[in-house]
């Protein structure tokens, strides 16, 4: 058996609390005690994982460095600590039911009747137990996704149960609980989470801290009772208030001494004061921008924020590096068209296109691409967004009427965008994309060269369709030009328009390698590029042939 310690972090009352912001806070503050910290995530659905949800179920789909398709608390994770995540460090009901049926069809448990007790439960203890084996972390997070007294998380509960018997002081239970503000009495209730505790009891765990969301403050005496009643100590009684950003959350865990009272109950060395001066600057230039632009996000699950939420967070980071406050306007992009765009996009300094699968809203992302491109209007597009400015370019630039990708058109006669080879053959679903780290030579002179400062870079990929290399010498003849590609396959992972202030795609997504100590270039640049454009938009593209040579 390891060293590590194991954290649980269950939910109680209500979903959409915040367990994954909690979880992070408290890794990040332990992390600057000097631990190595990591953090995994339960899911109780039974999805093998969320790559085959659509988003407006659980919101954005993170994708690990080893190509794993997470849940989007990785992405808080990896941003909190700027720490990789990977397939271990999210796992499902359906993974652990697949490995437990996929042994007993082996015969691994022969003449066994297979059970939730043991076989599920000894699983997810192994899946638990993973991360803190081999030394790599010293401390181990876990996020039990849902509420207690759901059905489906009933066997991650059992589990902890199992471990806190089998492991002691080793491990630890945060139970994130919500204490109701009514307005009508002026009062805050703490009722549902005593409840919800002794749910937690009648499975056999007794949490050892409560964290309460809340909208107003608790006082000494609000304490005293939730401690009296759920049995914590006072000092494991924290509040959770109401946060302007969810970067003042691990300063506020600090406030309330969380990763003291952590260390103590695991009976750990605090070492260190938190070093979380990087952080302090970052927060103090988050709320005291000195400009701002106006970035749209042209999308289609506009409607559902949490769709694009690594995007939306590498923006919150590259107006960081610019000391400027990056204010979002979420445009549909089934509401666009070529005639009403200029109206859609009016005062805006810059728009990112964003990732997505199928037809819909397409041809408004197309709309919109076109009206950056002729006016000089910084442009950013992210894997479809990367995708659409290659048809909008063959479309109105290279003459090519209806050129489409074959993921929207199969029968195009210009397929600009094609699936790529090793997918033809691929009929699955789940996990089958082209996923994860790639390699990528960018090339010199180029601007997407420079912003990056170097020649070789990795990025992440979930996508199945690619630039189709047949055109791209026509492409090039015409300025737009591959300036990344894949050193392996030859395949083009980022364009950009020679005579255009700032026209770059991508096809693999650099939000999900944005962390608050490393802003992604990418990001950090095109803001830069809005910013510009918002003191000095340029009207004719003469002017930047000027600033801006490209490769020979
Ligand atoms: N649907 C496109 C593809 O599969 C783009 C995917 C994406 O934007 N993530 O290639």
């Amino acid at each position: 058996m390891s060293n590590a310690k194991y954290i649980f972090v269950t939910g109680g009352v209500t979903s959409s609390l915040g367990k994954g912001i909690i979880s992070a806070s408290l890794a990040k503050l332990l992390q600057a005690r000097g631990y190595k910290v990591t953090i995994q995530k339960f899911d109780p659905y039974i999805n093998v994982d969320p790559g085959t949800l659509n988003p407006y179920e659980h919101g954005e789909c993170y994708v690990t460095n080893d190509g794993a398709e997470t849940d989007l608390d990785l992405g808080h994770y990896e941003r909190f600590l700027n720490v990789p995540t990977s397939q271990a460090n999210n796992v499902t009901t359906g993974r652990v039911y697949q490995t437990v049926i996929n042994k007993e069809r082996d015969g691994e448990y022969l003449g066994k009747t297979v059970q939730v007790i043991p076989h599920i439960t000894d699983e997810i203890k192994r899946r638990i137990q993973i991360l803190g084996e081999n030394g790599e972390y010293e401390i181990v997070i876990t996020e039990i996704g849902g509420t207690v007294g759901d059905i489906e998380s009933l066997p991650y509960i059992e589990s902890i149960r199992q471990m806190i018997w089998e492991m002691g002081g080793s491990c630890l239970v945060i139970h994130l609980t919500l204490i109701p503000y009514l307005t009508a009495t002026g009062e805050l209730k703490t009722k549902p989470t005593q409840h919800s505790v002794k749910t937690l009891l009648e499975y056999g765990v007794q949490p050892d801290i409560l964290v309460c969301r809340t909208s107003h403050s608790l006082n000494a005496d609000i304490r005293r009772k939730i401690a009296l009643f759920c049995n914590v100590n006072v000092n494991a009684v924290m509040e959770s208030i109401d946060a302007e950003t969810i970067y003042d959350v691990p300063l506020m865990m600090l406030k309330e001494q969380l990763d003291k009272v952590v260390l103590n109950k695991l009976k750990l060395n605090l070492k260190q004061e938190p070093d979380m001066e990087q952080w302090k600057d970052f927060l103090g230039k988050l709320k005291n921008p000195v400009s701002e632009v106006r970035i749209g996000l042209v999308g289609k699950y506009i409607e559902l924020k949490d769709a694009y939420k690594s995007i939306a967070e590498s923006f919150i980071h590259a107006g960081v590096a610019n000391e400027c406050r990056v204010s979002l306007e979420w445009i549909h992009s089934e509401n666009i068209d070529d005639v009403n765009v200029a109206d859609k996009l009016e005062g805006l300094h810059g728009i990112l296109v964003a990732p997505g699968f199928g037809d819909r809203g397409i041809e408004g992302k197309i709309s919109a691409i076109k009206y950056v491109r002729e006016n000089n209007i910084p442009f950013f597009g992210v894997c479809l967004g990367m995708q659409c400015a290659v048809i909008e370019f063959a479309r109105n630039v290279l003459g090519m009427k209806d050129a489409h990708s074959t993921e929207m058109n199969p029968d195009t006669k210009y397929p600009v965008i094609d699936l790529m080879n090793e997918q033809k053959k691929i009929t699955a679903k789940g996990g089958t994309m082209r996923l994860g780290e790639y390699a990528c030579v960018l090339t010199k002179g180029t601007r997407t060269h420079q912003v990056y400062g170097k020649s070789k870079v990795s990025e992440r990929h979930r996508h199945r369709y690619e630039f189709n290399n047949k055109y791209l010498s026509k492409y090039e003849d015409e300025g737009m030009i591959a300036s990344g590609i894949n050193p392996d396959t030859g395949l083009v992972e980022i364009i950009e328009l020679k005579n255009h202030p700032w026209f770059i795609g991508t096809q693999f997504h650099p939000e999900y390698k944005s962390t608050v100590e490393n802003p992604h270039p990418l990001f950090v640049k095109f803001v830069k590029a809005t910013m510009e454009h918002s003191r000095n938009p340029v009207v004719e593209n003469k002017i930047l042939a000027e600033n801006f040579t490209t490769r020979n």
